[in-house]
């Protein structure tokens, strides 16, 4: 009666199935997390993130943390991290990809979050990116870059659009402020999802023109199309 009084009080329960955590288990229990779909845990050109980007000539590798379960398990853990407002979840997701990519980032000079347009930003309060970024920060100590990379234009959501559409929709959405800052840098774009890589490769449009600059890019998880 008393421990489930104090459970109220302090909620610890899976993100994922709901049961509670045990000492050392934060936000997802450890069978949820061994039962999520691992993506390709590597940086390559030619994989399945790799494939999208490697027609650009600065383009050096892509990775994703989580694959798409049919379980639903990775839906659940972007829900929470868009919808529902939870900042630390996002940072500890953050830090999840930065404990298992720490060795692969090591040459990465600047983080990239993709950045949200400052309307929807406003409208959501935080942007999902950086706060992955924040995380990947604490584990790696690389700098996050959020002032340089930004979104000049305001743009419909891409879920319910096909493959085509979203490239309308996002094309021209991006700027760079200060190419200078990335000239001859190794850059690292951050988002929480991909599913046909339109926004990375608008992103990836306006950086490759900044001379000397590696781009590698990194996802929390990978959605089906
Ligand atoms: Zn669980």
């Amino acid at each position: 009666m008393f421990s489930d009084l104090i459970k109220i009080g302090f909620p610890k329960n899976c993100i994922s199935c709901n049961n509670s955590l045990v000492k050392n288990e934060t936000y997802l229990c450890g069978n949820c997390f061994f039962y999520i779909p691992k993506g390709e845990l590597t940086m390559s050109s030619d994989g399945e993130i790799g494939n999208l980007f490697n027609h650009f000539d600065c383009f050096v590798g892509g990775s994703h943390l989580f694959d798409f379960d049919k379980e639903g398990k990775t839906q659940q853990i972007l829900h929470e991290l868009k919808y529902n407002s939870n900042i630390n979840f996002g940072e500890y997701l953050g830090k999840l990809m930065g404990s298992e990519f720490k060795d692969l980032l090591k040459d990465i000079e600047y983080l990239i979050p993709v950045p949200l347009h400052p309307k929807k930003e406003h409208q959501r309060g935080f942007n999902q990116s950086l706060l992955l970024c924040k995380g990947l920060n604490s584990v790696l100590k690389t700098p996050i870059s959020t002032k340089n990379l930004i979104r000049t234009r305001y743009t419909e959501t891409q879920t319910k659009k096909n493959k085509s559409q979203r490239i309308e929709n996002i094309k021209n959405a991006f700027e760079i402020k200060k190419p200078e800052e990335f000239i001859g840098k190794s850059v690292l774009l951050i988002d929480d999802v991909i599913t046909t890589g339109s926004t990375l490769s608008e992103c990836m449009a306006v950086l490759y023109e900044i001379e000397g600059i590696k781009i590698s890019v990194l996802l929390l998880a990978k959605a089906n199309y």
